[in-house]
């Protein structure tokens, strides 16, 4: 006889339909902005440099743009471009009246230093949530413009309607840019928070850490690093990384395998990417707000 149920598979968690979402209610405010400013928000999209992955976040970010009302701009600087020109450049969008906000894509060219280049964009306009002022606030809570790639992820966890008071969180990967500021955002919601690298790895302990996951977060860039049985049963997967494999777009977890013992998990692509792209819309929207809202502070 059988005694035990087929286990049912985790919830794959739609990012188009939560990018859905985000995008209805910032319609509404960019049409009550521009009534009350006479003014719409400008995004400035900076690619130095040609990558295929690239060109597609930007075509995206035009498609929400106009959906939106945002009005918008890609601007392509060569590969070859200058540390001190790419300075020269952000001091000008600083100053334009017209530009309210600017994103500069990573990565940048090896010779680029891009903490400079950061901490170089007017904060008021850092749309990325890059700049040290940010990145400092997110630190007491404080940011009004956090890392879009973080406030990715938190919205997709935030989706699963799951209380993560307590539960113990893993973030593999330590960027700036979504490993750090995660694991903040999930501090902030009071989880027990373990942050792996690549020493975890190298010191073999990555499998221990990712198996006592309720919630884990991978961005990293290594095709499937994180197996599906290392999957801790019930767990909430976001899957950050994105790689080219045989002209496919794959992420940092064995999918399928991980399906099977996770509650809710991100597909790649459809998962976090979509959610970005809405996150880098708020963002747009917010940095325009602390310029009309606060023009001198
Ligand atoms: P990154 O700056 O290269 O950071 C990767 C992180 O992974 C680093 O902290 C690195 O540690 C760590 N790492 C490398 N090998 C490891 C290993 N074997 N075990 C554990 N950790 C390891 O990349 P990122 O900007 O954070 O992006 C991560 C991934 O997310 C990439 O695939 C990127 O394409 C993707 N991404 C996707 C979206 C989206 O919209 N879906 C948005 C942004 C980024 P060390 O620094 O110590 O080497």
């Amino acid at each position: 006889m059988e005694t035990h149920k087929e286990r049912v598979l985790g919830q794959v968690l739609d990012g188009r339909a939560i990018a859905a979402k985000i995008y209805d209610q910032l319609k509404r405010e960019v049409g009550r902005l521009k009534s009350l400013h006479g003014q719409a928000p400008f995004l400035l999209s900076v690619q130095v440099g040609t990558h295929s992955a690239s060109d597609l976040f930007a075509r995206s970010q035009s498609r929400a743009a106009s959906n939106l009302g945002i009005g918008y701009r890609l601007e392509r600087l060569p590969q070859a471009v200058t540390q001190k020109e790419l300075i020269r450049r952000i001091d000008e969008w600083n100053q334009d009246p017209q530009i309210t906000g600017v994103t500069v894509q990573f990565p940048l060219p090896s010779g680029i230093d891009a903490r400079e280049i950061s901490a170089k964009l007017d904060p008021k306009k850092d749309v990325e949530g890059i700049h040290p002022q940010h990145i400092g606030q997110a630190v007491f809570g404080w940011s009004r413009i956090g890392t879009c790639t973080s406030l990715a992820i938190m919205e997709l966890i935030n989706a699963t309607g799951a209380d993560l008071y307590g539960k113990e969180a893993v973030i593999v990967g330590h960027s700036e840019l979504i490993g750090k500021p995660v694991s903040l955002l999930l501090l902030d919601r009071f989880c027990t928070t373990t942050i792996c690298h690549v020493a975890t790895s190298d010191r073999g302990r990555l499998m221990e850490h990712v198996r006592r996951a309720e919630i884990l977060v991978v961005a990293v860039g290594k095709p499937h690093l994180v197996k599906g049985p290392w999957i801790h049963p019930g767990a909430i997967v976001i899957d950050v990384g994105t790689s080219l494999v045989n002209g496919q777009v794959v992420g940092d977890v064995e999918f399928e395998e991980a399906r099977s013992r996770a509650d809710f998990i991100t597909p790649v692509p459809g998962g976090v990417g979509p959610v970005v792209v809405a996150t880098l819309m708020r963002n747009t929207v917010e940095a325009f707000k602390l310029q009309v809202e606060r023009p001198n502070a």
